[in-house]
């Protein structure tokens, strides 16, 4: 075929399309060991309110690759995802988040673990079934639970979407819209979509409190969310300043971002917010 051939042989590709086209290959077969292999790390970052106290935390996936080193979500999440191993990686993701989630909530009163979702993982057939397993395997309390969407997760078909994010939220899962204001973000999914949270995205966060286009958008983004009564997420906060503009307009906002604290490993998060004394 044309990939063993090698570049400069294909009729199909441009030179350097050949290339990109054998590193995704390998990175697919890579990522497939690596499901197995258990090469993949879950990183929790803290989500605090004004006063400074914890909420909640985000899981974000990362790959401890034997020769690559850590490689971050954004290099491996789009090819799982058009590759379909986005339902393995999911599967994976989703189960260490309720065996940690489990394990540890009782040490966590209020707290509440938020879990990414790609549109195939969500999308497929057996989806709610799979989750519900999970959390009866791992005893989790799904009103600990948040599964983070985008508005791709409702493009395909936006009634089949609905439909299980109704089961899920019967059970007592939260859904949250992520990077809230990015792509379409069309106020109708706000009015159709049982979300309970918005997360804003960071573009925003991190312009408001230097342009006053994006504060007028972020003004108008709370304004609806208060009205809708949701829960607000201010992603991507790093500085004071940033902080402090989200948290004068909404004192209920929550707070995420390197200004508290990079996302870390789940079990170094851990031994961070209960520091044991040093000898
Ligand atoms: P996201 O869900 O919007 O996650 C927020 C991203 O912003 C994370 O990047 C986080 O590390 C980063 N971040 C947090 N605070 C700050 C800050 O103060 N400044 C800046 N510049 N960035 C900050 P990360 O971990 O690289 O993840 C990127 C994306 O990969 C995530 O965006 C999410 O869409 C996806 N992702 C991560 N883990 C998973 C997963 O388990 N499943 C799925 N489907 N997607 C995931
Ligand atoms: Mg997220
Ligand atoms: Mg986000
Ligand atoms: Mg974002």
């Amino acid at each position: 075929d044309a990939r063993a051939r090698g570049p400069g042989h294909s009729r199909f590709y441009e030179p350097g399309m050949a290339e990109a086209a054998e590193r995704r290959f390998v990175l697919e077969r890579e990522l497939r060991q690596a499901v197995a292999g258990d090469e993949l790390v879950i990183y929790l970052q803290s989500q605090v309110n004004t006063q400074g106290t914890l909420c909640g935390a985000e899981v974000l996936v990362r790959w401890q690759h034997p020769q690559r080193g850590l490689v971050p979500p954004g290099e491996f999440i789009p090819v799982a995802e058009e590759s379909g191993l986005i339902v393995a990686v999911g599967d994976w993701v989703l189960l260490r988040a309720c065996q940690w989630l489990a394990r540890h909530a009782p040490d966590l009163p209020g707290f509440r673990l938020s879990v990414n979702l790609s549109p195939r993982q969500f999308a497929r057939p057996g989806f709610v079934e799979h989750l519900q397993a999970c959390l009866r395997d791992t005893g989790v309390n799904p009103a600990q639970l948040t599964l983070e969407v985008t508005e791709g997760v409702v493009i395909g078909d936006f009634e089949d979407a609905v439909a299980k994010m109704r089961q899920l939220a019967a059970l007592g899962i939260e859904f949250s819209l992520d990077d809230f204001g990015t792509g379409y973000s069309s106020l109708a999914y706000l009015k159709r979509l049982p979300i309970h949270e918005l997360k804003i995205d960071k573009s925003f966060v991190q312009c408001a409190p230097d342009s006053p286009d994006d504060a007028s958008l972020v003004d108008s983004i709370l304004l609806v969310a208060e009205r809708l009564r949701l829960r607000v997420v201010a992603e991507g906060v790093e500085t004071q300043a940033q902080a402090d503009f989200m948290g004068q307009r909404l004192p209920s906002v929550l707070y995420q971002g390197y200004w508290l604290g990079r996302p870390q490993p789940a079990d170094q998060w851990l031994a961070g917010l209960n520091p044991t004394p040093r000898h």
